[in-house]
C-alpha cells in the first residue's frame, strides 16, 4: 500500500485491552426493558458528528422517518455534540425508543450505528498513562445497585473490553506531576475510601487539605515533595489525629447545606416522571420545600433527617462512600480539572446535594431508609447532576455566589 492510500485510510474506531476496573463493572448487564430508570428517558442524547452525518444518510424504511423528526443538529462546529436526538413530548423518552423499551438503531442497524454517547453509557473508560481503566456512572440504576451493595464492589481486577477510541480521553501527566506521582494519589484516596473507622466527614477534610497541598505544591513548583505529603498524611490517619483535628473545625453553620434546597424547585418539571419524580417529591415533602423556601423549616428538617440517617447503623454512610470512592475514580480525581480545589469544590457540591437528598427522604419516611431507597435516592441524585447541565451549573453557582471557594468555608458544607 503506498504511503497516500495508507493516509486515506480513515482511523480505528474500535480497541479491545485489558482494563483496570472496579469488580462490579465486570458483572454489568444492562436491564433494558426491565429498566426501572431507563438512560433513555428524559435525557437529550448528544449526536457526534460522524454518527449525525450517517443518520442523515440513512435509509432503513422504519429508521429514516423518525430521524427526520428527531434528529436535530446542535453546534455544527462541535464533533461531540453535532447534533442531538428530541424527547417525544408524550413521554419524554428518546424520540426513537420503543413502547417495549428497546432502541430500534441498536435492534435494526445494530451496535455498530450507535452513537458515541449511547454506545459508551453507563461506562466510562480512561486511558491513565498507559494504562486503561473503566468504571460506570451511577445514574443508571443497575450499575448504581451494583456499585452501592456489593461488598467486593471495590475490589480491582484487569479484565479484557472493547470500547471506542473517541469516548477514550487520554489522561497524561500534569501541572508539573508526573504520571507515578499522580498515581500515587489516586491511590492514597482509594485506600482513603477503603479505610474502616473513618467517617466520610473525616474522609472529605483529608481530601480537602490534600487537593490544597497538591495546589500549593504546583504554586512553589515542589511537585516531587507529593510523596512526603502522602506520608505525613497516612501518618497523620494511622495514628488517629484525624479524629481531633475534624472535631476542631467550626461546627456553627450545621445547616450550611440546605443552600442548596432552592434547586429543588416546588414541583418537578413536567418531563421528570416515575422513579426521578417519586424520589424528589420525598426529598421536597420531607425537608418541607415550599414556594416561600422557609429556610428554618428545612433546616429543622434536614437536622432531623440527618440524625435519623446518623441512627441508621451506618447503612447510609457506607453506601454514600462507595458513590464517592467511584466519583474519585470516575473523574480520575483530582486531575480533570484546571486546579485540584477546583475539582474538591465540585466534589463537596455532590457531596452536599447529595446529603440534603438523603435526609429529606429519611424525614419523610420518618425513619431510615432501607439500602434499595439509599440507592435509588443516589442514582436519582446522579441522573439529575449528570445529565440536567442546567441543574449542576446552578448548584455550582450557589458555591461562589455565597463565597465558599476556600477551604475553611467550605468546610462547612460537611456538617
Ligand atoms: S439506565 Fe442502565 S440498565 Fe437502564 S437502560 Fe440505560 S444502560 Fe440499561
Amino acid at each position: 500500500m503506498t504511503n497516500s492510500a495508507q493516509n486515506k485510510k480513515s482511523p480505528p474506531k474500535y480497541f479491545s485491552s485489558l482494563m483496570l476496573v472496579p469488580k462490579y463493572v465486570t458483572k454489568f448487564q444492562c436491564l433494558g426493558g426491565e429498566c426501572p430508570d431507563t438512560c433513555c428517558s428524559t435525557w437529550t442524547i448528544n449526536v457526534d458528528k460522524a454518527t449525525f452525518q450517517r443518520y442523515r444518510r440513512e435509509t432503513h424504511p422504519e429508521i429514516k422517518p423518525l430521524l427526520q423528526q428527531f434528529l436535530v443538529q446542535e453546534d455544527k462546529d462541535s464533533d461531540v455534540r453535532h447534533g442531538k436526538l428530541n424527547l417525544r413530548p408524550s413521554d419524554s423518552h428518546c424520540g426513537l425508543h420503543t413502547s417495549e423499551g428497546m432502541c430500534p438503531i441498536q435492534q435494526k442497524l445494530g451496535e455498530d450505528a450507535l452513537s458515541d454517547t449511547c454506545y459508551v453509557y453507563p461506562r466510562h473508560v480512561v486511558q491513565f498513562g498507559d494504562r486503561f481503566e473503566q468504571s460506570l456512572t451511577l445514574s443508571c440504576p443497575e450499575a448504581a445497585r451494583l456499585a452501592l451493595t456489593q461488598d467486593d464492589a471495590f475490589e480491582f481486577v484487569s479484565a479484557d473490553f472493547t470500547s471506542r477510541l473517541a469516548t477514550t480521553p487520554v489522561i497524561a501527566s500534569t501541572r508539573g506531576y508526573s504520571i507515578e506521582a499522580m498515581d500515587e494519589v489516586r491511590i492514597f484516596l482509594i485506600q482513603l475510601f477503603q479505610t474502616a473507622g473513618l467517617s466520610n466527614t473525616e474522609r472529605l477534610v483529608t481530601v480537602g487539605w490534600l487537593c490544597q497541598q497538591i495546589d500549593h505544591l504546583v504554586a512553589s513548583s515542589m511537585q516531587s515533595e507529593v510523596h512526603t505529603l502522602l506520608a505525613e498524611m497516612t501518618a497523620m490517619i494511622e495514628s488517629g489525629s484525624i479524629h481531633e483535628l475534624v472535631d476542631q473545625l467550626n461546627k456553627q453553620q450545621a445547616t450550611s447545606v440546605t443552600v442548596f434546597s432552592i434547586l429543588f424547585g416546588v414541583k418537578s418539571p413536567q418531563e421528570v416522571r416515575d422513579n426521578q419524580r417519586d424520589v424528589l417529591d420525598r426529598v421536597r415533602s420531607g425537608l418541607g420545600i415550599t414556594a416561600d423556601l422557609p429556610l428554618e423549616t428545612i433546616s429543622d428538617n434536614y437536622v432531623r433527617g440527618s440524625k435519623i440517617l446518623a441512627e441508621d447503623g451506618g447503612a447510609g454512610e457506607k453506601l454514600t462512600s462507595r458513590y464517592l470512592l467511584n466519583d474519585l475514580i470516575r473523574e480520575t480525581f483530582p486531575w480533570t480539572r484546571a486546579s485540584a480545589m477546583e475539582h474538591y469544590r465540585k466534589l463537596l457540591t455532590r457531596y452536599g446535594i447529595l446529603r440534603l437528598m438523603l435526609a429529606g427522604v429519611a424525614a419523610e419516611l420518618g425513619n431510615a431508609p432501607d439500602d434499595a431507597t439509599i440507592v435509588q435516592t443516589i442514582q436519582v441524585f446522579c441522573r439529575i447532576y449528570q445529565h440536567n447541565a442546567a441543574f449542576s451549573k446552578r448548584a455550582e453557582s450557589l458555591l461562589v455566589q455565597s463565597e465558599w471557594t476556600q477551604l475553611d468555608r467550605l468546610y462547612a458544607l460537611l456538617h
